[in-house]
């Protein structure tokens, strides 16, 4: 493969080890991470300090203690902890601090796996960034081209995309990559997955050779970390074990409802319960999304609904409203099952189990942001105990019944 030719020659021989070797690797944290308990002493720039405790960060989380500083001194990192502990914030404000803002060209590229989360990363380093002349842009799919263009071409610094619209710029030769230092990958184990690793590869083949790269995610199966080795160089590794990636604040409950058919009713029964903050609602496809909500509707329950099938304004109206608060319950796919991330959002309902023991870390990850409370609750039929007994014990967790007064625990 052209790619991965790419891909090896960039380390040289012996960058990635040989087989013998990988199969050995443990991928534990890496010995002498410093930690760093402040932002203050980590070496930030003035008005980059100023834009973080102005955006009310006062004090670096455990993550961030630990990796922001690997990361803004130039190594290579892979980076895991629980969801809503501040990864993505954490590149950021790192990928802010790297940036040399008197130089208009693209420094740092971050990918993520949806549009929203791109945006919201954009948006994050915008108000992180607000005292120091850093330009950055979204270039995502589903916005007008020409805009794009135009914006790549007034000297932007970062770039936080999704891999389709990226690569479509940087082969149009409007996003410039030769200045390009750093790479992240948010959801990282989600860009190197079957979906979308020949995307990345073809973005990276475009970036210069002395690329720094990035990974972050909550969940980072090994045979993900396996091949970083392919084109990172001596990663410092923060990694969490398995039966500490759930956190504590978020209960997880099951409801079983026997047969299909009666979660409909039980999801009504907790209508009230959903509406006391604001609750996102999983269902595995587009198609169950869009029935769900009509017969939500019909029934006189208000909610919202979101998927990839719908158009980008649609999409960006319906998250615009649910961040506000207008909205408080969202039916969706698992197109909001990663990064986004919304304070208020305090039960997330599994109307369908989700098809992997990742999606399930990532979407109950939607409640209890940066150490607030959340519930999870999933409506189990007979024959998916099994896959709920198995995400248990996978992640050593517990999966209770639904007690009478959840309600009480938003
Ligand atoms: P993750 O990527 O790990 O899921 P995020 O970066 O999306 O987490 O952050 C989750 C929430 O925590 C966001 O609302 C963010 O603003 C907030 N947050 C992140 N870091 C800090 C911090 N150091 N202090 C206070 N809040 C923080
Ligand atoms: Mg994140």
């Amino acid at each position: 493969m052209a790619a991965a030719g790419a891909t090896t020659s960039r380390r040289g021989p012996g960058g990635g080890g040989g087989a013998m070797d990988d199969e050995n690797l443990t991928f534990e944290t890496s010995a002498g991470v410093e930690v760093v308990t402040s932002f203050d002493a980590m070496g930030i720039r003035d008005d980059l300090l100023r834009g973080i405790y102005g955006y009310g960060f006062d004090k670096p989380s455990a993550i961030q203690q630990r990796a922001v500083l690997p990361i803004i001194t130039g190594r290579d990192v892979i980076a895991q902890a629980q969801s809503g502990t501040g990864k993505t914030s954490m590149i950021s404000l790192s990928v802010c601090q790297i940036v040399d803002t008197s130089v208009h060209e693209v420094q740092a590229l971050i990918l993520s796996p949806t549009r929203e989360l791109a945006t919201q990363t954009e948006k994050v380093m915008q108000a992180v960034g607000n005292y120091m002349s850093v330009n950055v842009h979204a270039c995502v799919g589903g916005k007008s081209i020409g805009e794009d263009i135009r914006k790549l071409e007034s000297g932007v610094q970062v770039v936080s995309g999704t891999p389709g619209r990226v690569c479509d710029m940087i082969k149009r030769r409007t996003l410039r990559t030769r200045a390009i230092k750093l790479l992240v990958l948010d959801e990282a184990d989600e860009m190197l997955s079957r979906g979308f690793k020949d995307q990345i590869y073809d973005v990276y083949r475009y970036l210069p050779p002395e690329l720094q790269v990035v990974l972050i995610s909550a969940t980072l199966p090994h045979d993900i970390l396996e091949i970083t080795s392919k084109f990172m160089t001596d990663p410092v590794r923060i990694l969490v074990k398995r039966d500490e990636l759930t956190l504590e604040g978020i209960k997880q409950f099951f409801v079983a409802v026997e047969k299909e058919e009666w979660k409909f009713d039980t999801l009504c029964d907790l209508y009230d319960t959903l509406t006391i903050t604001q609750a996102v609602i999983f269902c595995n496809t587009k198609r169950k999304v869009d029935w769900l909500t009509e017969r939500m509707r019909t029934n006189n329950f208000t909610v919202s609904a979101m998927h990839g099938d719908m158009p980008q304004k649609e999409r960006d109206a319906i998250m615009n409203e649910f961040r506000g608060g207008s909205t408080r319950v969202l039916i969706t796919t698992d197109v909001w099952a990663r990064g986004l991330d919304v304070q208020q959002v305090s039960l997330v309902i599994n109307y369908d189990l989700p098809n992997n023991r990742e999606l399930y870390i990532h979407r109950i990850g939607r409640s209890g942001r940066f150490g607030r409370k959340g519930v999870a609750i999933n409506f189990v039929r007979k024959d998916d105990i099994r896959i709920l007994r198995d995400i248990e014990q996978y992640y050593s967790t517990q999966i209770d019944e639904m007690p009478m007064n959840v309600a009480d625990l938003i």
